[in-house]
């Protein structure tokens, strides 16, 4: 299996490289951001939990991202494997995916990392805030307080890969198409 951690800030670009890549290698995208939002949209009792967690830029417990993505895990048992994108967010996620993929006799190939620098990263946040609605996209401080969040929680998980030798660090900006193959060639050479 190719089980892939798609990492970076809010803003990085997660999402639009997933895309490509779950046509490229045929893999199942698992976002737990998506997830909750369509959590949210269909009223569910997690999802009204989530919102104003979200809407405010802070992390949902670890409990319940866990939760959600061991049974997505089970729900496609029979992937390929899977693009992490916005999982793990913290060292307790990081150390409970490798149980639930350890269970499954498999384990993470690697982790992608995309670097991108602040100042981009508050712009094109806030430029998808004016088409996508979405709440954590509208303002400076609660950007400010999602990308405090990916420093101070998210981003020493660079650290727990990288004494695995899994992670790859990729910059994060220019054209779209020539990041992907950035991707596609580290992704090739696993
Ligand atoms: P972005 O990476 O642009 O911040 P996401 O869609 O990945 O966007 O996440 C949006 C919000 O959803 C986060 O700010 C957080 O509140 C919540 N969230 C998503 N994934 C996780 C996670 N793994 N752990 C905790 N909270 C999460």
């Amino acid at each position: 299996m190719l089980n892939l951690v798609l990492f970076g800030p809010p803003g990085a670009g997660k999402g639009t490289q997933s895309n490509l890549l779950i046509d490229r290698y045929d893999l199942v995208h698992l976002s737990t951001g998506d997830i909750l939002r369509g959590e949210i949209a269909a009223g569910t009792v997690l999802g009204l939990e989530a919102k104003t967690l979200m809407d405010s830029g802070d992390l949902v417990p670890d409990a319940v991202v866990i939760g959600m993505i061991s049974s997505k895990l089970d729900n496609n048992s029979k992937a390929n494997g899977f693009i992490f994108d916005g999982f793990p967010r913290t060292t307790a996620q990081a150390e409970a995916l490798d149980d639930l993929l350890n269970e499954k006799g498999t384990s993470i190939s690697a982790m992608l990392s995309l670097i991108v620098a602040d100042e981009e990263l508050i712009r094109r946040l806030l430029a998808r805030g004016e088409s996508s609605g979405r709440a954590d996209d509208q303002n400076k401080s609660i950007i400010a307080n999602r990308i405090n969040e990916y420093n101070n929680k998210t981003a020493p998980l660079k650290d727990y890969y990288s004494t695995q030798n899994k992670l790859s660090e990729i910059k994060g900006n220019g054209a779209v198409e020539d990041i992907a193959s950035k991707l596609n060639n580290v992704i090739d050479a696993l």
